[in-house]
């Protein structure tokens, strides 16, 4: 008998209770499956847990700066909080940060943007994100060159596209080259990606060979995505091409995406932007208006007084990125069956480190968790930037920590 007096099956018929869909398990969107988590965040992640253990970890993993924000940016932060600057702005950015880089591409290239084809964002990768949403219909295609870095693809496909990789080669250091990527270029084509310099591989794009990008695109009616979050960090002879010097020529096709994380060491402000065609602005303020809104208003006072008055910590610190860069290099080259040319930019170091895969690390997936759990060295498995032979160390530590890591590196593939 039921409580009510009575018996069951009579007070379940008048009492139905919830119908029976409610019950369902939750179900994900299939958008969700289609993507995995983040290899460098993962990756980095992992030996945050582990620090957190008490373990001693030498992270060569996410490409982080390790110098401080630039003082001015720190103080213009902290100024604009005090001044009470901590409500919306334009959902676009506030307006000086837009013209102050405008002007800076106008200055420096001769770019025509206006301050409305910019649009500030919560990071570079924001940027791209609402790029690919704004571009990329169910199939369409966005043809990039590989190595690529972890979220390109993924970016892709959450929009519901298809990511098309290009080979490039080892043997010139995966400088990045024109040709096969016009050659990938088909009618579902949507947009050619460029990262120059480039992440995982520290390739770089030659001015000639963007130009030639860029053209194809332009003939072809699709864009030319140039994410130049790396462009300062170049080396020895190598330069930086920069897409902006292409866009007084082919406004309608070529959009270029930064950010400040990098150059700045302003990784946790999460400030980026994108600057291109009008009618594409139009639908990423359209985006990040039902998104993110406006980025964080006191971080976007920061990021301004960077750009207008960082350079000498920027120039500091570039020249201690040269020397990482050099004894990293020469420290694989001691390695015993590893090969890895001296990237032209970036702060990554990808050398190929086949030679030392064995049964139960038989791959770069496998010799990464290795190194973490044998050498306490955090590295990203080459795989999730499509190059299964490789794996990628940062060089955005210390000089200590890299002498220290490959110390134990050459320790644990000794035998
Ligand atoms: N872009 C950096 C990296 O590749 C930071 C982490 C991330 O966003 O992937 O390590």
């Amino acid at each position: 008998m039921h409580g009510q007096g009575l018996p069951e099956v009579a007070y379940l018929a008048l009492n139905p209770g919830p119908p029976l869909w409610y019950d369902r398990r939750m179900e994900l969107a299939r958008r969700v499956a289609r993507i995995g988590e983040s290899a460098t965040l993962e990756v980095s992640r992992r030996a945050k847990a582990l620090k957190a253990q008490g373990e001693e970890v030498l992270d060569l993993s996410a490409g982080e700066p390790d110098f401080a924000s630039p003082r001015v940016a720190v103080e213009a932060a902290r100024q604009a909080l005090a001044q009470g600057k901590t409500k919306y702005t334009d959902g676009r950015g506030i307006p000086e940060l837009r013209r102050a880089l405008a002007q800076r591409f106008a200055g420096e290239y001769g770019a025509p943007w206006s301050e409305d084809q910019v649009q500030i964002t919560t990071g570079g990768k924001m940027s791209l994100f609402e790029l690919f949403e704004a571009l990329v219909d169910r199939g369409g295609r966005v043809v990039m060159p590989s190595p690529y870095w972890v979220s390109f693809p993924e970016q892709v496909r959450f929009a519901g596209g298809e990511p098309v990789m290009v080979p490039m080669r080892s043997e010139t250091g995966f400088a990045i080259e024109a040709q096969p990527l016009i050659d990938a270029i088909d009618e579902k084509t949507r947009a050619v990606l460029v990262n120059s310099p480039g992440n995982p591989t520290g390739g770089v794009i030659a001015a000639e060979e963007l130009r030639r990008v860029a053209e194809a695109c332009r003939d072809r009616g699709i864009v030319l995505i140039a994410d130049e979050t790396y462009e300062r960090l170049v080396y020895g002879t190598a330069s930086h091409a920069s897409v902006a010097a292409l866009a007084a020529e082919m406004a309608e096709t070529v959009i270029l995406v930064g950010s400040f994380s990098k150059t700045y060491a302003m990784t946790g402000w999460r400030i980026g932007y994108v600057l291109g065609p009008s009618p594409l602005l139009k639908a990423l303020t359209k985006i990040q208006s039902h998104s993110t809104s406006n980025p964080t208003t006191f971080a976007m006072y920061g990021a301004l007084a960077a750009l207008a008055g960082a350079e000498e910590e920027v120039r500091a610190n570039l020249s201690e990125f040269a020397a990482r860069r050099t004894l990293l290099v020469e420290r694989l080259g001691q390695l015993t069956g590893v090969t890895c040319a001296s990237p032209d930019g970036a702060f990554y170091a990808f050398p190929d480190v086949s030679a030392h895969f064995r049964p139960g690390r038989s791959d770069s997936n496998g010799l990464a968790k290795y190194l973490l759990e044998e050498a306490r060295v955090a590295v990203v498995p080459g795989a999730a930037f499509g190059s299964p032979n490789h794996i990628r160390l940062s060089f955005a530590c210390s000089r200590e920590t890299l002498t220290r890591a490959l110390d134990r590196m050459a320790e644990a593939l000794s035998g």
